[in-house]
């Protein structure tokens, strides 16, 4: 379902997706960013410094420790990180030409110390052209969504 949710909808510069999804002591976060506020450009890495930023770009989105904070308590640690650049071309919400870019990033948690209470989402400070972010949140107590930001940037669990 979300994911064919994904495919139609367009993305929308500054706005990202952050969809988390407990089960029992697994916890997986599935991101989706306009590749615009990832590498500041949307088009496939052409000259040297491009292919570098995008090298860059990946190897930050992998280090999922500098983006997301957990509680100790939890004791959550990451077993898989994937980032994907490209997820096809959109067309732009508000119109205008096609050729827009996603970048796609998953990360799996194992929680030895059970569901964490929180997340601080620290994406704002890493991609500071990112200013919002969707998070759609399912777990052990239910369905949640909200919107963070670098001023807002935690949700309760
Ligand atoms: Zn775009």
């Amino acid at each position: 379902m979300a994911d064919e949710h994904r495919q139609l909808t367009s993305h929308v510069h500054g706005e990202a997706r952050l969809d988390i999804g407990i089960e029992g002591q697994d916890m997986v976060l599935e991101l989706e960013s306009p590749a615009m506020d990832i590498l500041g450009f949307e088009h496939e890495p052409a000259s040297e410094a491009e292919h570098k930023k995008a090298h860059e770009a990946e190897e930050q989105l992998r280090s999922a420790d500098a983006l997301f904070t957990l509680p100790e308590n939890a004791q959550c640690k990451l077993t898989a990180a994937e980032v994907k650049a490209g997820g096809g071309t959109h067309e732009h919400e508000k119109g205008g030409e096609e050729g827009h870019r996603d970048f796609d990033a998953q990360y799996a948690f194992r929680c030895a110390g059970g569901v964490p209470g929180w997340i601080e989402v620290r994406l704002f400070d890493t991609f500071p052209s990112l200013h919002r972010l969707h998070v759609q949140l399912a777990g052990p107590k239910g369905q949640k969504s909200a919107v963070l930001s670098a001023g807002s940037n935690r949700i309760e669990f």
